[in-house]
């Protein structure tokens, strides 16, 4: 019988093919009894699925292939400190020594343990680290049941129609899927804040995230359309569904074929105007994913993944180290690279949350205004990476006058700290806000005159308008870029930014969103910033446009309050 099921897409696009379940081995642990006499032999047996676990993961780590992202390593590390950590690999021994129970079952109560204390967490960021714990824990089950470490990889000629169908999947297992060919992959846990989504987007394959039942629900072998635009699976698809996916398929990749001879082309609306197509990333080998795709320049670079799954912070030279090499790799094309903005789902290691609100909390600048010599640090070596390429400094969640007027202080201090030592650095960096608190829109009046350009973070700016918390899946459905209220602000600041004459760019997500890209040129927005994978499709819906035809209607959406109304005028907008 054919059904769909509803998730979070992650990476477009359509796959068709078999399902390959991914297994769990914690789902059922046996409980029994082992003789006194033989509880050494059953410490033996812990302690040689942990050496034999240790060694898997010390071997991944040095088959890393060189194209994976970063964060692969971080993972690694990450996965080897929590099995060698006391509480996983002593503890359960312990059990097994008071309450004479089977290895397996003392791991399980541990990690059952453990599990209750990440729930009492109220950061997004940490109780996602919850599925790290799973997922050592579910290595060192494999091993002590007699299964593989890792989820068997099927014939390499079989793989290319599979689709994986896990319950979540760890960054480990992501690893091997660099060297693998599977078709798609999609998983019942993780938000979008979750490392698997992170790294799945570098996959470029179709991917969905929070199915939150499909790994029961899938049988093995089962046929599957998976479609990662919108973020649906559907299992046992009749004949015509089936052959309407395949036609939806190849057109799909005649699509991206086209796309790439835009690579070298301007983007330029019908009517000549010069649209800015910029990239987000966040680590620098990112880069070369923003030239294979034409962007014409960094948009918004996240520092803050540089300080993540780390126990040190990154120090002056590493920063400037990094930042140059963006800026080089970017042969003098704008750079514009965030301070931190840390806090809320992102934290440093060891940093636990005393607000109950940590969205609302002490994050991004409000956070660097409060550590001045982790700032300058940042500063500092940002400055230093301006004197080789076009660089520019963006602050996030800017408020008040007030925030920039200290943040002007702290960069002129840096300034003094590099001049007193003859370091070069540009003398006319520009400084930008980013505008994603509502306030911080609606009076932007008070400040625009202190920073040099301006970014919309529309991701955040959604979130505290429709007071949305963007990584909750609960609420996910309520998440609408289209609200009214989210288009007027959007368009205000737009607005405001062109009369006065300050360069505005959109670095949410929903630059990267082709159906608003019309939308956002008529409400004046000249310059996106987006995932690189989005650049081609939206630079080819720009050559598409004509500024002049979109300005009645986009008008007239202002002014709709009714969401359906406002849905079918941005289907008409679009055709
Ligand atoms: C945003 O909030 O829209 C944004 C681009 O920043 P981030 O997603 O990193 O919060
Ligand atoms: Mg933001």
């Amino acid at each position: 019988m054919s059904f769909t099921v509803h998730g979070i897409p992650v990476s477009g696009g359509i796959a068709i093919g078999h399902a390959h379940l991914v297994s769990h081995a914690t789902l059922e642990v046996a409980h029994y009894l082992i003789p006194q006499q033989q509880i050494a032999d059953e410490l033996a047996r812990f302690e040689a699925a942990l050496t034999t676990v240790r060694a898997d993961l010390e071997e991944l780590r040095t088959q890393i292939p060189p194209n994976a992202p970063q964060e692969f390593a971080a993972f690694l590390n990450l996965h080897l400190m929590i099995l060698n950590d006391t509480t996983l690999s002593k503890v359960p021994s312990e059990i097994i020594e008071t309450e004479l129970c089977n290895a397996e079952w003392a791991l399980k109560v541990q990690m059952d343990a453990l599990l209750d204390q990440f729930d009492a967490i109220e950061d997004g960021y940490l109780r996602e680290r919850k599925a790290d714990v799973i997922h050592v824990v579910e290595r060192v089950m494999k091993v002590l049941l007699g299964q593989p470490g890792y989820a068997p990889i099927p014939d390499q000629t079989e793989e290319q129609s599979l689709i994986l169908v896990a319950h979540d999947l760890s960054p480990a297992d992501v690893i091997q899927f660099k060297q693998h060919q599977f078709a798609s992959f999609v998983t019942d846990l993780g938000g979008t804040t979750s490392h698997t989504a992170i790294v799945a987007r570098s996959l470029n394959i179709p991917s969905i995230v929070a199915l939150h039942h499909a790994r029961e629900l899938v049988r093995e072998n089962e046929l599957l359309i998976v479609d990662g635009t919108i973020g649906m699976i559907i299992v046992d698809p009749d004949p015509q569904t089936l052959a309407e996916y395949r036609l939806r398929q190849d057109q799909w990749d005649i699509e991206r074929q086209k796309l790439k001879r835009l690579r070298n082309t301007h983007a330029t609306t019908l009517d000549h105007t010069a649209i800015e197509l910029h990239a987000n990333i966040e680590l620098p080998d990112d880069v070369t994913d923003v030239r294979e795709n034409g962007g014409t320049g960094i948009g918004l670079f996240r520092t803050e993944f540089l300080f993540l799954n780390r126990d040190n912070l990154p120090d002056e030279e590493e920063q400037f180290e990094a930042y140059r090499r963006v800026v080089r790799d970017m042969d003098g094309m704008p750079v514009t690279i965030r301070t931190y903005d840390l806090g809320a789902d992102k934290q440093i290691n060891g940093v636990e949350h005393s607000s109950t609100n940590p969205a609302l909390g002490l994050r991004a600048i409000r956070l660097s205004l409060t550590e001045p010599q982790m700032f300058l640090v940042q500063l500092r070596a940002m400055l230093r990476a301006s004197h080789y390429g076009k660089l520019k400094i963006l602050i996030p969640m800017v408020m008040s006058v007030a925030e920039i007027n200290q943040t002007i202080h702290y960069i002129a201090e840096a300034k003094q700290s590099l001049d007193d030592k003859n370091v070069p650095y540009d003398r006319k960096i520009e400084i930008g806000g980013m505008i994603e608190i509502p306030a911080a829109a609606i009076a932007l009046n008070t400040f625009i005159k202190k920073l040099d350009f301006l970014s919309i973070g529309t991701n955040d700016l959604i979130q505290y308008t429709l007071a949305i918390d963007r990584t909750d899946d609960t609420v996910s459905h309520l998440y609408d870029p289209l609200h009214p209220a989210v288009l007027n602000l959007v368009a205000h600041v737009i607005k405001t930014a062109n009369k006065a004459g300050k360069p505005i760019a959109l670095c949410g997500e929903m630059a990267g969103n082709v159906e608003l890209t019309r939308l956002l040129l008529g409400f004046g927005l000249r310059q996106f910033s987006m995932h690189p994978a989005y650049l081609l499709e939206v630079k080819q819906k720009v050559l598409n446009t004509n500024l002049n035809d979109i300005a009645p209607q986009v008008n007239k959406m202002l002014r709709a309050s009714d969401p359906e109304r406002l849905r079918s005028m941005l289907k008409r907008l679009n055709a």
